[in-house]
């Protein structure tokens, strides 16, 4: 077995070649949640209601490689762009990375499973529902405060 460090701890986001960079998506789903930015303070609230696309139980897109097109508003996370999307949610891996923070205990790079990511909480399974049916007004009445992830169990 290397004792080499792995990827993300080694590598800039610019520098981790396709499959490396897809790895870091943890599934989560979060960012395919609507989001509304508060006028005042310009932080971002999110909501419970997903995009149509959005598998609400695998957190999976179910469009993925025709997103940009069914989903005009869809962002495709790049190198370039992750440190301008103040709406991307804390625990995203890419936003970790770019801020040079660690993933966390959850991450299935770092514990070898993607189950963990429910496990701790992270994923949107349970607690989003489809925007469908609900307008840009109504959103208000859907923020949803995002959970901090459960601790590890022993
Ligand atoms: S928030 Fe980040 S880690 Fe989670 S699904 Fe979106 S891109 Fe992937
Ligand atoms: S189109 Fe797919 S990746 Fe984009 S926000 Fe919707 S579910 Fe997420």
């Amino acid at each position: 077995m290397s004792d080499a460090a792995p990827f993300w701890k080694t590598k800039s986001l610019s520098e981790m070649n396709r499959e490396e960079w897809e790895s870091l998506c943890d599934g989560c789903g979060r960012c395919c949640l609507n989001k509304l930015e508060d006028e005042d303070t310009g932080k971002f609230l999110y909501t419970r209601t997903a995009c149509k696309l959005l598998d609400l139980k695998t957190c999976q897109c179910t469009d993925y490689p025709n997103r940009a097109a069914r989903v005009p508003d869809c962002v495709s996370l790049t190198p370039e762009n992750v440190s301008k999307l103040g709406w991307l949610p804390q625990t995203c891996a890419y936003r970790l990375l770019e801020e040079g923070k660690s993933l966390a205990w959850w991450h299935p790079l770092v514990s070898g499973r993607t189950e963990t990511v429910a496990e701790a909480g992270i994923n949107v399974a349970g607690e989003a529902y489809s925007e469908e049916g609900i307008t840009v007004e109504q959103l208000v009445d859907h923020i949803w405060k995002l959970p901090k992830a459960k601790r590890k169990a022993v």
